[in-house]
């Protein structure tokens, strides 16, 4: 995946192939509705297959999702692509993200923001997420185990927060820590049914809400996991 070819000399083909795949997914984005440059650019440049490290690997280049440890999933790309689009993130912001998972949602966020604060409530996703963001020397990124419901107090406000995991209504804390003019982004409904991508909008007197689409997430769960 990231080998260069000084590793894969046996394989001529190998590098061929990658790029088609590349082609590939990024046309899938964009017959998906991802048309906001940044966004692609962002996705081209983060290789998903880094981030599904189990047998699912080879298909990390499909739009689908997979599963990752902790019984949890890594959100299908265009999914991911719309969910930022949807944020529309500026340079100097500060995003915060509920639910690290993979990082692959984060890795794209770094692309795109000034400082990325990611959080999960499972201590190992944290870790492996965060030992990725060092290879791939994504500075920007701080991932911490917390539980995001209560959002980040000590970093709040937040220009931008996306929230990857489905909320039965926008966690209160979460909309505290939205600064004036700021999105939010949240899968909001029942955890077993099909759940509706909210933006909410933080305006001068109150929020602005705007139903996106239809999408399936995991639970927002309250507490630290176990692992
Ligand atoms: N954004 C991820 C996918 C997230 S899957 C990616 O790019 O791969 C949803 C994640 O939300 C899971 O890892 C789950 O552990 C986490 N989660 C659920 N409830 C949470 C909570 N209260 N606080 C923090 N993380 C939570």
């Amino acid at each position: 995946m990231t080998q260069g070819p000084e590793d894969q000399p046996t394989d001529p083909g190998t590098s061929d192939q990658l790029a088609e795949r590349k082609m590939r997914f990024l046309f899938a984005l964009r017959s998906r509705g991802v048309t906001d440059t940044r966004v692609l650019t962002a996705m081209e440049k983060i290789d998903r297959g880094l981030f599904v490290r189990n047998v699912f690997a080879d298909r990390a280049y499909e739009d689908m999702p997979l599963p990752i440890a902790c019984g949890q999933t890594i959100s299908q790309p265009s999914v991911v692509g719309l969910m930022t689009q949807a944020l529309q993130v500026n340079p100097r912001d500060t995003v915060l993200e509920v639910g690290t998972g993979s990082g692959y949602q984060a890795a794209i966020l770094s692309q795109l923001a000034r400082r990325v604060y990611t959080v999960d409530r499972y201590r190992r996703l944290v870790r492996e997420a965060g030992e990725l963001f060092r290879q791939l020397d994504l500075v920007n990124i701080t991932a911490i185990t917390a539980d995001g419901s209560h959002g980040l107090p000590d970093q709040a406000p937040f220009d931008r927060i996306i929230v990857t995991a489905a909320a039965e209504d926008p966690p209160g804390p979460l909309l505290e820590q939205l600064k004036p003019g700021g999105i939010m982004v949240v899968p909001v409904g029942q955890s077993d049914a099909v759940q509706a991508l909210i933006k909410v909008t933080r305006t001068q007197s109150g929020f602005d809400y705007e139903e996106l689409r239809p999408v399936r997430f995991v639970p927002l769960v309250e507490g630290l996991g176990s692992e």
